[in-house]
């Protein structure tokens, strides 16, 4: 079969020829149907400092991904042949002190599918059964691959009240965009987001971003007072990771408002906690991951609803792998939303 390797510690990966896998105990083995490119695998790719600490080349790149059950390894039980599935990525202990309280999404121990182990850029892929998450046939594939990052669009949006609330998205990546899917569908009005890039900007609206906001040439904070009648937003969701969109974010929302972060920020951040946060009487949530599976319950409902409007974000959609060093390069060049990988 084949499959995108990263073959060695250096920039790039290649499309090479390797076996088809053998599930082992308590893993499956699945036929790919689609796969996606997430922000982890282009760090990979690039092979940043994170990656050069992390990442044991050769090593099968991706893992947000749709595909069917073709062979059930021993012991595994409740999945069979021709289940159609996706797959949480995080692969937790179940015994530490987090998963024995159900917060799986901060195990201590937890291992990253595709980061720690072999993933799904590949024809067909083994995955751990207890990570395997069963999706209704009226899913297509290209949707229910970006099950995933969606799981992190919903704990971002819905950590808090979001139908009729005035919201503020910093950041229209590919999370920021599902974040705006998620809070349109949600019923959060206006809608307001802030993005530097004009390709993301258009991509945001497409979605349905009620006002989109140049933060490199508009004074986001005065904008979000226009809007809002000089109250502020009800609720602040920082997808950017970048320190300048987390303190306007924090300036523009309401005091006793609500804030998500999700964005990861290059290093510590210098922040006037007493004025922005406390006097605020602000809630903040710290969003990683998502929860294990009522999160993947929420997604599967919202997809299966029609309401989510994700067609715009996925603005590549290729035939096979061939093309992966193109998708690789206009996602670094932030030429793309979700980029995805048919393989039915
Ligand atoms: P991305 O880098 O593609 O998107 C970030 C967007 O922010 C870009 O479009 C960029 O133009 C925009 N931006 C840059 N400066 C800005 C500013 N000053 N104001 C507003 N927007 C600005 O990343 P992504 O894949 O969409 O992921 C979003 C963030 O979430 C990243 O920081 C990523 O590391 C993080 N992340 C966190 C988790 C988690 O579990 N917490 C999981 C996945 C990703």
């Amino acid at each position: 079969m084949v499959a995108i390797m990263k073959t060695k510690p250096e920039y790039g990966a290649e499309l090479v020829e390797v076996d088809v896998p053998k599930p082992g105990p308590g893993e499956v083995l699945i036929k790919i149907l689609a796969t996606s490119i997430c922000g982890t695998d282009l760090h990979i790719y690039e092979w940043n400092e994170w990656a050069q600490t992390r990442i044991r080349p050769p090593q099968i790149m991706g893992h947000e991904v749709a595909g069917e059950v073709v062979e059930v390894g021993p012991g595994v039980e409740g999945i069979e042949v021709g289940d159609y599935v996706s797959v949480e990525t995080h692969i937790v202990c179940g015994k530490c002190y987090a998963c024995k309280r159900g917060q799986y999404h901060v195990c201590q121990n937890t291992k990253i599918f595709g980061v720690d182990t072999d993933g799904v850029f590949a024809e067909y892929a083994v995955v751990p059964a207890q990570n395997v998450w069963k999706n209704p046939k009226n899913i297509p594939p290209e949707y229910a691959t970006l099950q995933e990052p969606l799981g992190n669009a919903v704990d971002t949006v819905l950590a808090g009240p979001i139908a009729g609330k005035s919201v503020l998205i910093t950041g229209a990546g590919p999370l920021g965009l599902l974040g705006i899917a998620v809070a349109k569908a949600s019923g959060a009005y206006p809608v307001i987001v802030s993005e530097p890039s004009e390709f993301r900007r258009n991509l945001a609206k497409k979605v349905g971003a009620d006002y989109v906001i140049n933060p490199f040439e508009e004074d986001v904070v005065k904008e979000v007072m226009d809007i809002t009648d000089g109250n502020g937003v009800d609720v602040f969701l920082e997808f950017s990771g970048a320190p300048k969109a987390l303190e306007q974010g924090l300036q523009a929302v309401t005091p006793a408002g609500r804030v998500s972060l999700l964005g990861l920020f290059p290093g510590k951040v210098s922040i006037d906690f007493n004025n922005l946060i406390i006097f605020k009487a602000l809630t903040v949530y710290g969003i990683t991951g998502r929860h294990l599976w009522e999160t993947w319950y929420t997604v599967s409902r919202l997809l299966q609803s029609g309401k989510l409007n994700i067609d715009p974000i996925i603005t590549h959609k290729y035939k096979g792998f061939d093309k992966y060093e193109e998708a690789f390069e206009l996602m670094r060049a932030g030429k793309t939303g979700k980029v995805v990988f048919m393989l039915k």
